[in-house]
């Protein structure tokens, strides 16, 4: 067996770190083709040195001299490419096996669309371009002969609970698959009285319980807009309508999520709340291989508990919901907006609150203009800046309301 080379996008983040820590555990299956990072060049240059990668793409010439800078070791410095298309190029070229797509927000969807082109195995942790352009990315991924693996933990699951993990077309009336259960963990403020929820800080937002991840998931989790993101997605990944997909809280992160069949049956993943399982589930499907994770000790962790999904908390998953049935052009507007308000709300510039507001006026606004014709990548992005600067003018409002 020969070693299969893999380009990590979103290299420095959580699950970049995660996926290099896997991948490090098994040298003769994996080679580090090319690492990509938005900031923090001294750490890229680490990472690099250490996996020995041919190649790192960076933002632009500042990060670039930056990184040249920071390589002060005797290894041969890898070859460094800059800019937005060197990344696409860098995604679709031929030295690479396997793409990581774990680079945040819609910042991803270009390398991911050019990986799926070139057809590649792309390991999908980027959920945002499945939202923003997920019929396009799937047909994409079918006409090329791509491979999607899921590396969100819930869908990861599911995968692992449907009965033929290589083929989801027409599930449901196929294989008897009747509901797809995600679990949520209701992040740092389910037991929060509403009241409080107003004053919340974004370091509080960020603090969540089972998980440690990048600080814009980490507040998609506490609004679960994050959730409404994973409906999204699941709709797309495996062809279900919003009606067949219900979400349910299970504060322990213990159940990854549940697959429930017109028999009864329900078939649930468990584990430990590592991203390194699904990753290692994903870098060596249809092999299993080692993630590093702790096995889980069902006598140690005592009680799992599920719980119904209180909407008055939690409004953007009703949001979300909202905008799958609506269509594409919502689900754009859904999460452009998202990304604008978390950004706005991580820089103290509004509350925590707003961040439904700005989503749901944003959702109105695109209801009202009607931008809903979308047939490529390039009218993708142009729904995505309308409601970005629609949702940003919302920010602003409030902004300058609160201040
Ligand atoms: P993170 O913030 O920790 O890391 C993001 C990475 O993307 C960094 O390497 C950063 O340099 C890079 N990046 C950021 N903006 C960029 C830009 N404009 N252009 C190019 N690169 C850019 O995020 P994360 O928590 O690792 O999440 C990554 C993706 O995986 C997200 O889409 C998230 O929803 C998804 N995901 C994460 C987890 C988790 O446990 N962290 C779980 C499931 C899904
Ligand atoms: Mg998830």
């Amino acid at each position: 067996m020969s070693a299969q080379s893999v380009t990590i996008l979103g290299a420095t983040g959580s699950i970049g770190q995660s996926t290099i820590d896997v991948i490090k555990r098994h040298p003769d299956r994996f080679t580090v083709h090319a690492l990509s990072a938005n900031r923090r060049m001294a750490e890229l240059a680490q990472i690099a040195c250490d996996t020995r990668a041919s190649c790192v793409v960076v933002p632009d010439d500042a990060a670039a001299t930056q990184f040249k800078k920071a390589w002060s070791n005797v290894a041969p410095m890898p070859d460094v490419r800059v800019g937005p298309q060197a990344l696409a190029q860098t995604a679709a070229e031929n030295q690479t096996d396997i793409v990581m797509a774990a680079i945040v927000g819609i910042a991803g969807l270009a390398s991911i669309f050019a990986a799926a082109k070139a057809g590649k195995k792309i390991l999908l942790a980027n959920k945002e371009s499945l939202v923003a352009a997920g019929s396009l990315l799937m047909t994409t991924v079918a006409e090329h002969g791509a491979t999607l693996l899921p590396i969100d933990s819930e869908h990861n699951a599911i995968f692992q609970c449907l009965p033929s993990c290589s083929e989801t077309n027409n599930l449901v009336s196929r294989a008897g698959v009747q509901k797809l259960i995600l679990t949520a963990s209701g992040g740092p403020f389910r037991t929060l009285d509403l009241e409080s929820l107003a004053s919340v800080t974004p370091e509080q937002a960020c603090a969540h319980p089972n998980w440690e991840m990048g600080r814009k998931i980490s507040v998609d989790s506490a609004t679960m807009l994050n959730k409404g993101l994973e409906v999204i997605e699941a709709h797309w990944l495996f062809n279900v309508s919003a009606d067949q997909i219900d979400v349910l809280i299970h504060p322990q992160s213990i159940v990854h999520s549940m697959v429930q069949y017109t028999d009864g049956s329900v078939l649930a993943q468990l584990g430990n709340p590592d991203m390194r399982t699904p990753i290692a589930h994903a870098l060596g499907f249809p092999t299993r291989i080692d993630a590093g994770v702790d096995m889980l000790d069902l006598t140690r962790q005592g009680r799992l508990e599920f719980e119904a999904v209180q909407p008055q908390r939690y409004p953007c998953l009703e949001l979300a919901f909202d905008a799958l049935r609506a269509g594409q052009g919502a689900c754009i507007a859904l999460n452009a907006s998202n990304e604008v308000a978390v950004e706005a709300f991580l820089q103290g510039k509004i509350g925590y609150l707003d961040i439904a507001r700005i989503v749901s006026q944003t959702l109105d606004w695109q209801a009202r203009s009607h931008q809903d014709d979308i047939a490529c990548l390039d009218d993708v992005l142009a729904n995505d800046a309308a409601a970005r600067t629609f949702a940003t003018h919302c920010s602003q409002t409030i902004g300058t309301i609160t201040s």
